[in-house]
């Protein structure tokens, strides 16, 4: 990943890459099984399921992490895409017995692939969050 430097030179602010995988499904140069799309938002499974149900749904926008999107997209592009992943949930059924939301977000997280995402899980008992 490339950085861009402040005029100042005092923070280093990541670049998005767009080149990344989700940028790729987006652009229709990577396949994807989709399950949701509006203008804000695309939602599709994920290609290494950790649940019985486990969809991505992404922002159209380019947004590298949570921490990207929730500080520099606008207001209706962030309703649009809370919403939107309210919809994927009612699309697929699964708002009982209920579902987990997960955004990983930087390098703790394990976050990998640097195009902000949220994981919805689903389909069985998940269980304590995190594993110890
Ligand atoms: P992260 O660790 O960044 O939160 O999650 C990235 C997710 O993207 C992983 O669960 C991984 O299985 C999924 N993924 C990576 N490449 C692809 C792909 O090409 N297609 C789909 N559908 N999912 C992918």
């Amino acid at each position: 990943m490339t950085t861009n430097s402040s005029s100042k030179g005092l923070s280093v602010k990541p670049s998005y890459d767009d080149d990344n995988v989700f940028a790729r499904i987006l652009r229709g140069d990577l396949p994807c099984q989709k399950i949701y799309e509006d203008e804000f938002a695309l939602a599709f499974y994920d290609i290494n399921p950790q649940a019985p149900v486990h969809v991505l749904v992404i922002p159209k926008g380019q947004y590298i992490s949570f921490s990207d999107f929730s500080s520099t997209a606008s207001s209706n592009e962030i309703a649009g895409f809370i919403r939107a992943v309210g919809s994927v949930a009612g699309k697929l059924g699964v708002e009982e017995p209920g579902y987990r939301l997960l955004a990983n977000t930087g390098l703790d997280s394990h976050q990998e692939v640097q195009h902000f995402h949220i994981h919805l899980f689903a389909g069985k008992p998940l269980g304590p969050m995190l594993t110890r």
